[in-house]
């Protein structure tokens, strides 16, 4: 292909949208041909995980409830066993990117069919992308066989995020629709997902945030949030997801409290080199995007500086030099000096 020529790819998935659309998940394997389901679950999804056990009855062939971020090789091997030792032949995750990770490694290693239910905005359900952890070092891979070919959208269960979780999650879900708008191969397609999902987020969070329990506000920012998923999958993600890659295996971070105290840095330093984009997102905000992510981003209770997670200053030069030296594609040139800047601000 020449230059100019950009592909776009869609991957077969089959998604039910709703609230109370958890309770399909037994036909849902049934249909995938499945007698003996292997559910993976996080403690937060302890309720629902529970309500699909009962409904299961004997089909359920066992429960991993122990996920832990990043998918580290140890605890996949683990539920390995699980699979093995109770003839497994498919796998359900309920929970957030941790859960769902931990269903694509052993999908990836067996071929079992993947029913996902998100219970954040992280968006993991509707990527082939798979991060992994050994000995402290994160790698990823890709390949259409790891994307869920069933996902869940329940709203009813992220009724009970708490809202530090919800805000930054969603702005971990925002990141992905911004860098949509400024990737090099972005499309029609994924600029129309990109800037609908950043206008939902960015109208139905202040209203979530304020009615955490509202079942509409959940379902729109749920929708928005798989939106966003989708440019995730479709568009190859620039600076910010390369600093969030860089930082949160260099220092082990909490995921989406990461994603949302970059967002607005990063945007500061791209918006000017991504006219495009930046027109886009002043017509969704309104306004400076700027500054109406960094409100939203200031807003959370939790830790809003690089500094407030533990990261050492002394350190960012060095996660800034090993960016500049292998970039994402990104459209504005992150060289070592300019990002140390960025950094230092986020600190
Ligand atoms: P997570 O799954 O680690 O969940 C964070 C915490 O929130 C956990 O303690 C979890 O139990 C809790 N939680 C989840 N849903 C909840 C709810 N509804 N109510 C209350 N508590 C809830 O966090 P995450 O941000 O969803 O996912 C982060 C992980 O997913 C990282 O490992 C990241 O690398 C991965 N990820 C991968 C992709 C991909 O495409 N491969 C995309 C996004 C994230």
């Amino acid at each position: 292909a020449g230059g100019h020529v950009t592909v776009h790819e869609t991957l077969p998935s089959r998604v039910l949208v709703g609230a109370g659309a958890r309770r399909a998940v037994p036909e849902e394997t049934a249909r995938l041909g499945s007698r003996r389901v292997l559910l993976v679950a996080t403690g937060s999804a302890r309720a629902a995980a529970e309500e699909l056990v009962r409904a299961l009855g004997p089909r359920l062939a066992a429960r991993f409830d122990r996920p832990v971020v990043h998918t580290p090789v140890a605890v996949t091997e683990e539920a390995l066993e699980l699979v093995r030792a109770t003839d497994a032949d498919s796998v359900v995750a309920i929970g957030g990117g941790s859960a769902i990770g931990l269903a694509k490694a052993l999908s990836v290693r067996t071929g079992l069919p993947q029913v996902a239910v998100p219970t954040t905005y992280a968006g993991s359900e509707a990527t082939p992308v798979l991060g992994e952890t050994k000995d402290g070092v994160k790698t990823t891979r890709r390949d259409p066989a790891i994307a869920p070919g069933t996902v869940v959208h329940d709203p009813e269960l992220t009724l009970a995020m708490p809202p530090g979780l919800t805000l930054t999650s969603a702005l971990n879900a925002l990141a992905h629709a911004v860098e949509a708008l400024w990737a090099a191969n972005a499309t029609a397609v994924s600029d129309a997902l990109a800037t609908e999902a950043a206008d939902g987020i960015l109208t139905v969070l202040p209203e979530v945030l304020a009615d955490p329990g509202g079942l509409p506000g959940r379902a729109r920012l749920q929708q928005s949030a798989w939106l966003a998923g989708l440019c995730l999958a479709q568009t190859r993600m620039g600076l910010h997801h390369q600093l969030a890659h860089a930082l949160g295996g260099t220092f082990d971070l909490p995921h989406a409290e990461l994603h949302a105290l970059l967002l607005p840095h990063v945007l500061a330093f791209n918006l000017p080199a991504a006219p495009r984009a930046a027109a886009r997102l002043e017509r969704v905000t309104g306004g400076d995007p700027v500054a109406v992510v960094g409100a939203l981003a200031r807003g959370h209770t939790g830790a809003t500086a690089l500094r407030a997670l533990g990261v050492p200053r002394e350190g960012l030069r060095a996660v800034a030099e090993r960016v500049a030296a292998q970039p994402y594609p990104n459209p504005r040139v992150p060289d070592a000096e300019a990002v140390t800047r960025l950094l230092e601000e986020a600190w």
